[in-house]
């Protein structure tokens, strides 16, 4: 089948046309005057997306997964001892990454659904009085469940008992899409990739480092070469990589920067709340719940749908991919075959999520769920119909 379909996952997500042809381009010479013009503003941009003013951003030719490995390798030795929630597969990941360089995990699970604990944190932190803790992990916006966690409250809850441990935030899924305040919400590493809110193919880890984290660069004794940041910062300061970078991706990240901050940062978030917002009120219309367990969890970049009990959610994924061609989210570990996911971040429109929403349907009826078709775009209609 040669012809082209949006995607529906939480990443990769849809390339706007505009940031294709930006990324397309011939090769550079890496080591000419002009890279500076593409580095500087796709470093530049990044800043201003995660709104901070004096961290500074490593860009790796990577993936998220890379980006998380940036910021442990960097800053800590084996043993050292991280405090993290497990709450949904990507949290999950990121601990099992800790726990491969032999740092000593101390692991709260919590049902999938639910958000980073902040209230157990504060009591984990408060009886840490020794500060063994050097770093508390936190992942911004499960993927996994769609389910966005309350950072300031994790900050709040280091603060309460002047805990000097650091804050290393999971920004992937959230970064460009749902608001996200590096300085102010206290967070020492931000940690994206270039594939959901960047609005990017695949291919670039996107690191940010507060002056704690960079101070810890000088003790940390974890193993690293190609993530570590003391060779990019020398790169960049010359204007280039210490190794070939990707140069037309960082030519799209320059762009995908401006268009955001063009758009205006609040203005991108409402929009994916008011994109989010119809795809919720569908599910509501087909009478299923959210894996999110309450309204203030509820993700704008992607929505876990909860099918009914025996009904395998990964069905209706492979199902919609093998008929219509169409993608969605399938459910991972502990959710898997619980529920589907709706991704809607990035460059999504009201007529593309209606037909997303439209696919859905047409799944659930050919699997013989009771589902009326046209209920769940209706309600979506109405939503995008009557918000701007
Ligand atoms: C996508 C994602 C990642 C990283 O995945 P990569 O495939 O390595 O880019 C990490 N955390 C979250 C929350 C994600 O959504």
């Amino acid at each position: 089948m040669s012809s082209q379909n949006p995607v529906f996952i939480p990443g990769p997500t849809n390339i706007p046309e505009v940031i294709r042809n930006a990324v397309n381009m011939p090769t550079m010479d890496h080591r000419s005057a002009a890279f500076e013009h593409i580095l500087q503003p796709a470093l530049a941009g990044v800043k201003s997306v995660l709104k901070t003013k004096t961290a500074e951003v490593f860009l790796f030719p990577a993936t998220g997964t890379g980006g998380w490995e940036t910021a442990i390798t960097n800053t800590l030795s084996a043993g050292d001892k991280v405090l993290a929630a497990r709450n949904g597969m990507f949290s999950h990941k990121w601990i099992d990454m800790c726990q491969h360089y032999g740092l000593d995990v101390q692991v709260v699970d919590v049902p999938w659904g639910e958000g980073v604990p902040a209230a157990k944190f504060a009591e984990i932190l408060a009886a840490d009085k020794d500060h063994q803790i050097k770093v508390v992990l936190a992942t911004h916006n499960e993927t996994a469940t769609g389910v966005v966690s309350d950072i300031p409250a994790v900050r709040a809850a280091m603060d309460a008992s002047n805990h000097p441990a650091m804050l290393f935030v999971d920004g992937v899924s959230s970064i460009g899409s749902m608001d996200f305040c590096m300085d102010d919400w206290g967070i020492d590493i931000a940690v994206s990739g270039s594939q959901k809110g960047f609005m990017l193919p695949a291919g670039m880890g996107i690191v940010a480092f507060g002056a704690k984290a960079l101070a810890a660069v000088e003790t940390a004794t974890l193993p690293r070469y190609f993530f570590d940041i003391r060779d990019m910062q020398a790169g960049y300061a010359a204007n280039g990589f210490p190794y070939t970078p990707p140069v037309g991706m960082l030519n799209g990240l320059k762009l995908a920067t401006d268009m955001l901050m063009e758009e205006g940062l609040d203005n991108v978030f409402a929009r994916h709340a008011r994109m989010a917002e119809g795809v919720r009120k569908a599910a509501s219309a087909w009478g299923m719940g959210l894996c999110a367990v309450s309204a203030d969890l509820e993700s704008n970049s992607v929505t876990g749908i909860m099918t009914p009990e025996g009904f395998d959610g990964n069905k209706l994924v492979a199902h919609a991919s093998a008929k219509y061609g169409i993608s969605f989210g399938a459910g991972l570990g502990d959710v898997a075959g619980k529920l589907f996911r709706i991704g809607h971040l990035g460059m999504v429109t009201d007529v593309l999520m209606l037909s997303g929403i439209a696919t859905a349907e047409m799944c659930m009826v050919d699997l013989g769920m009771d589902i009326k078709l046209g209920s769940g775009v209706a309600a979506a209609q109405e939503h995008y119909r009557t918000t701007a």
